[in-house]
C-alpha cells in the first residue's frame, strides 16, 4: 500500500452498510439518510429533465457548477452572508459535501501543515489530511454534565486548549456546526473565540455546516463565515442530499472568497472535472421554488426542521425509558447515547472487536434488531475511548420504523 492510504483502509460506513445487508436488522437507525420522500417538487423537476426534449440536458456541463445551480445557490446564500456572492468564482459545486472538504483540504494543504479537527469528527476528514501530508490535530469536546438532562450544548470546547494547538504550522480549522454526531449548535462566543484564533495566527476555517437547516429552535446557526473578517478566511461547505433529502443524489459545494476558492477549483477541474448535469439543473429548479417560498410554511428546508423536532423528541423519550443516557440534539438528525447503564443487559464477550461501542453496537443490532453507528469511528485513535461509551441513533426516519424501533428496544431491555 503507498504510505498515504494509511489510515483509510477500515471504513465504519463500508463495515456497517455490509453489515446491514447482510444481516437484514429489524430496523436500520445506522447511516445518515431520511426513509421518506424528498419534496414532490424535486423529484418532478428530476423526471421532466430526464425526458427533456433538449439534449444538452445529458452532456457535460460547466465544471464548476452548472450556471443555473451556481446563480440560485448565490441567491440562497447572499442573503445569509450578507454579501454579494459571485456564482462564477465563489462558488463550486461539487460530488456531495464530501468531495467540497477533499478539495479544500487538498487545495490548502502542504506537507506538514497542521489542521485541527474538533472531536467527535465526521471520519474522513483524517484521512483526507494525511493524504495531502497533512498533520491533523485533534481536539475533544468534552461532556461536562454526567447527571440530569445533558443536551448538545454540554459537549465543551476547551477554549485553553484550542487556543494551545494553534501555531505557526497551522494551515486550517475545521469546524463541523451543526455537529455530528452531537448535535452542537456552536454559540455565537464559541465562534468568535475560533474567529479570532484565526485571525490571529492567519489560519482558515473549513466550515462544514451540510446541518445547516436542520437546527431546533431556540438554537439558530452562525455562519463561520458571516463573523467579522472571516468572509476572506473561510471555506463553508453544504450538501443538496442534507439540504433536500436527497442524500443519494450526491451534489454539494463550497462558497467562499475568490482567492480561495480557486484552490479548490484547480483540485476539482483535475479530479472530477464536472457534475451531474441532470441533477445540478433538477437541484436549481428546486431551489427556483425554494427561493420563491423563502418566507412561507412551505420553505423545506424549514419544514424540514419542524418535521423532523417531534421525532428526535420520541427517539429522546423511548431511549430514556429503555435505559440509555442520550444527549438531546440541538440540531441534526442524530442522537449519540450513552449505553453503560444497560452493560449488565449484554454480554459483549462475543464479539471480536477492539472498541467497545462495535462490540455494543453489533450484539445489540443482532439480539434487538436496531443497527446503530459506534462513535469511536469519529475519534482518532488516541481519543477513541471517549466514544466507546455511546451508540449514534439516526432518527431521520417514518414514524413507524421509530415506534418498531422503541418496541424492540423496550422488548429487548
Ligand atoms: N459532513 C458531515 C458532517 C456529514 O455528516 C456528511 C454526510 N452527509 C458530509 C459532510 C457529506 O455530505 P454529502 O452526503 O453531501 O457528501
Ligand atoms: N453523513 C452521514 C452519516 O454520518 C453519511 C455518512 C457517509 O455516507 N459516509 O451517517
Amino acid at each position: 500500500f503507498p504510505a498515504r492510504l494509511g489510515t483509510g483502509e477500515k471504513s465504519v460506513w463500508v463495515e456497517y452498510i455490509q453489515l446491514v445487508a447482510d444481516t437484514k436488522p429489524a430496523v436500520n437507525l445506522g447511516q445518515g439518510y431520511p426513509d421518506f420522500h424528498a419534496p414532490e417538487h424535486i423529484r418532478k423537476a428530476l423526471s421532466k429533465i430526464a425526458i427533456s426534449e433538449n439534449p444538452l440536458t445529458h452532456q457535460y456541463t460547466r465544471g464548476f457548477g452548472h450556471p443555473k445551480l451556481v446563480q440560485n445557490l448565490s441567491k440562497l446564500y447572499s442573503p445569509l452572508v450578507c454579501r454579494n456572492i459571485n456564482p462564477l468564482n465563489e462558488i463550486l459545486v461539487t460530488v456531495g459535501g464530501y468531495e467540497a472538504i477533499y478539495c479544500a483540504i487538498l487545495g490548502h494543504v502542504e506537507a506538514g501543515d497542521e489542521v485541527i479537527v474538533i472531536e467527535p469528527f465526521f471520519d474522513c476528514y483524517e484521512f483526507m489530511i494525511r493524504s495531502a501530508g497533512g498533520v491533523p490535530r485533534f481536539i475533544p469536546l468534552k461532556l461536562k454534565k454526567t447527571c440530569g438532562t445533558v443536551t448538545s450544548a454540554d459537549w465543551i470546547l476547551d477554549e485553553k486548549e484550542l487556543a494551545s494547538m494553534f501555531n505557526c504550522r497551522t494551515k486550517i480549522i475545521i469546524v463541523n456546526n451543526p455537529h455530528n454526531p452531537t448535535g452542537k449548535v456552536f454559540t455565537c462566543k464559541e465562534l468568535m473565540f475560533i474567529a479570532n484564533l484565526c485571525e490571529k495566527h492567519n489560519v482558515l476555517c473549513l466550515a462544514d455546516e451540510v446541518y445547516e437547516w436542520v437546527v431546533y429552535p431556540p438554537n439558530e446557526h452562525i455562519r463561520m463565515a458571516t463573523l467579522p473578517d472571516m468572509w476572506e478566511r473561510t471555506i463553508t461547505v453544504g450538501s443538496a442530499g442534507k439540504t433536500f433529502s436527497v442524500t443519494g443524489w450526491k451534489i454539494g459545494w463550497a462558497y467562499g472568497n475568490s482567492k480561495i476558492m480557486r484552490h479548490l477549483q484547480i483540485i476539482h477541474q483535475n479530479c472530477v472535472y464536472t457534475c451531474c448535469t441532470p441533477i445540478q439543473e433538477a437541484i436549481a429548479q428546486a431551489l427556483d421554488i425554494e427561493l420563491a417560498q423563502r418566507t412561507t410554511p412551505k420553505f423545506y428546508m424549514e419544514a424540514l426542521a419542524k418535521e423532523l423536532k417531534p421525532k428526535r423528541d420520541f427517539m429522546v423519550k423511548t431511549l430514556t425509558e429503555v435505559g440509555f443516557y442520550p444527549t438531546i440534539a440541538d440540531a441534526g438528525y442524530f442522537i449519540i447515547a450513552d449505553w453503560r447503564n444497560l452493560a449488565r443487559r449484554i454480554d459483549l464477550s462475543t464479539e471480536k472487536d477492539k472498541y467497545k461501542d462495535y462490540r455494543f453496537t453489533k450484539k445489540f443490532s443482532k439480539e434487538c434488531g436496531v443497527m446503530t453507528i459506534p462513535p469511536s469511528a469519529f475519534y482518532s485513535p488516541q481519543h477513541k475511548h471517549l466514544g466507546e461509551n455511546f451508540a449514534r441513533f439516526c432518527f431521520i426516519k417514518k414514524d413507524d420504523r421509530l415506534s418498531l424501533a422503541a418496541k424492540l428496544m423496550k422488548e429487548w431491555s
